[in-house]
């Protein structure tokens, strides 16, 4: 990939750089600008024994850098004197800060804006409301197995500029983005943009879901020609997606046109004078969800020249992340599964479609804004008992408490006693939220571990666990399947 020098965000040596919020992404926002020669004022909410915390000396790299520094709220005159302002991805664009630097017409850019001209591999992104996690993981995977030194990061993991700061690492990126990083993406332009699926997420934020759907789509408002877009087409609204002309357009899915097909047992690619079938029935990935995951994974990397038999091989030995769709134990009959990576309307939808017997649905957390009637329609027809906790419970027993019997708990523990008294052998507890923990935990991974640690207490007073579903918390349910 050339460097496109007309693309490339100026930075100017002794110009004044502003950045807000120094979580992970933004410290090493610091790092990329100071490179670069530029002045530093810095701001975050947070107090200044919070961000020592996360990463222990930084406050004295910024003071022996001369960074000006602001902590436990963003001042009136933090704007003064910036020649660019780069605020974090958790920073909404309409918060006050950001509209008063637009009213001074300082130029704002994120990450991705930073970056866009100055990565000197290919840049393989990939970004949709649920998936994005298992296929950058997957693509990183296969590119790994096929002898690429890969870079892979972005949302997860490492921040991108970090890879600026030391290119030469690696030969290829693949790189998660959340509709948040995108936002101010300005001319970021990947070689391979992957767009798995639109459905309502962080509409707190976007306010609309047409307004979501246009952050998503802005992956794709930079490419070129000789650029390529990997789409979900069994999603409308991904399938509508307009690409910029010569842009090549590769669909994954169920239909008959698709570059990459999803077959019974498996997933065909079908690109001009090649066919090749990979089976996943041995894999980690032979759900129906997962199925679809890896035939975007599998058109990325055949696209950026991975071999078939490195693919098969790598999809053999990939191990899906933690909390999604995780069987826990069986007990009694009963399958109880950790989905606590389900944090919006779509990806609990997706889990509720992809179990086989009826459901006690372990749902609720923080709001995000969905409207949780667009799930009347799959609960009416999978869930047994609804047991509902956190703030949105309220929002949830009001659009589906009329469907089936609906249960108000306090915590998780009383959740899974609850469904544990009244499960059948052959269904499913399914810790599915379709809202964020954060109202009662520290993240997804805490409220999954908890779930977990609720079942296992079940299992130690008296029920029986199979010792090889204990033994991999992490595998796929064996009563769903996705
Ligand atoms: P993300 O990074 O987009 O949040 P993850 O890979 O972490 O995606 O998966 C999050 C949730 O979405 C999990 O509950 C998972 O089971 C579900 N999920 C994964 N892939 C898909 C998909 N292609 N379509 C719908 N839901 C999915």
């Amino acid at each position: 990939m050339d460097t496109r020098p007309d693309e490339i965000l100026p930075l100017r040596v002794g110009n004044t750089a502003g950045v807000l919020g120094l979580g992970v992404a933004g410290r090493a926002t610091v790092r990329f600008l100071l490179q670069h020669g530029l002045r530093l004022k810095v701001s975050d909410l947070r107090s200044q024994q919070q961000v020592e915390a996360e990463e222990p000396g930084f406050l004295n790299f910024l003071a022996a850098h001369g960074v000006s520094t602001e902590f436990a709220g963003h001042s009136a005159t933090f704007l003064d004197g910036l020649d660019l302002l780069v605020p974090g991805p958790g920073v909404p664009l309409h918060s006050p800060l950001l509209v008063a630097a637009r009213q001074r017409h300082i130029p704002l850019a994120g990450e991705l804006a930073l970056a866009a001209g100055r990565l000197p591999a290919p840049v393989i992104a990939v970004t949709g409301a649920n998936g994005k996690t298992t296929v950058t993981g997957l693509i990183g995977h296969l590119l790994g197995v096929a002898g690429k030194k890969t870079f892979v990061g972005g949302n997860i993991g490492t921040p991108l500029l970090e890879y600026c700061l030391n290119p030469a690492a690696y030969d290829s990126l693949v790189l998660e983005l959340s509709s948040f990083q995108l936002d101010l993406a300005g001319a970021f332009r990947p070689d391979v943009g992957l767009l798995l699926n639109i459905t309502p997420d962080h509409l707190d934020r976007h306010g609309s879901l047409a307004a979501y759907a246009a952050a998503k789509m802005r992956l794709f408002a930079a490419q070129q020609a000789e650029d390529v877009a990997i789409l979900g087409c069994d999603d409308p609204l991904v399938a509508a997606t307009m690409l910029n002309t010569g842009v090549e357009r590769f669909c994954f899915g169920q239909g008959k046109d698709c570059a990459c097909r999803v077959e019974e047992q498996g997933v065909r690619l079908l690109l001009p004078n090649q066919e090749v079938y990979f089976s996943l029935a041995q894999t980690r990935l032979a759900s129906t969800v997962n199925r679809l995951n890896a035939a975007a994974a599998i058109l990325a990397a055949r696209l950026v020249g991975c071999s078939s038999e490195a693919i098969q091989e790598g999809l053999t030995s990939f191990q899906p992340p933690a909390h999604r769709m995780a069987e826990v134990a069986v007990l009694n009959g009963v399958s109880y599964i950790d989905d606590s990576k389900a944090t919006n309307i779509g990806a609990l939808a997706a889990a509720l479609a992809s179990c086989k017997g009826s459901v006690l649905l372990i749902a609720g957390g923080r709001d995000k804004g969905g409207d949780y009637r667009l799930l009347r329609d799959i609960v009416s027809r999978k869930v047994r008992r609804l047991l509902l906790l956190g703030e949105a419970a309220p929002l949830m027993q009001e659009a589906l408490g009329d469907l089936v019997a609906t249960q108000r708990v306090s915590d998780m523990q009383e959740a899974v006693q609850c469904a544990s008294k009244v499960a059948r052998g052959g269904e499913v507890v399914l810790l599915a939220p379709g809202c964020s923990s954060f109202d009662m935990f520290s993240g997804y991974e805490e409220r999954g571990r908890v779930f977990s640690q609720a079942v296992l207490a079940l299992s130690a007073a008296g029920a029986t666990a199979p010792a090889q579903t204990q033994a991999a918390p992490t595998g796929e349910g064996q009563a769903c399947v996705r």
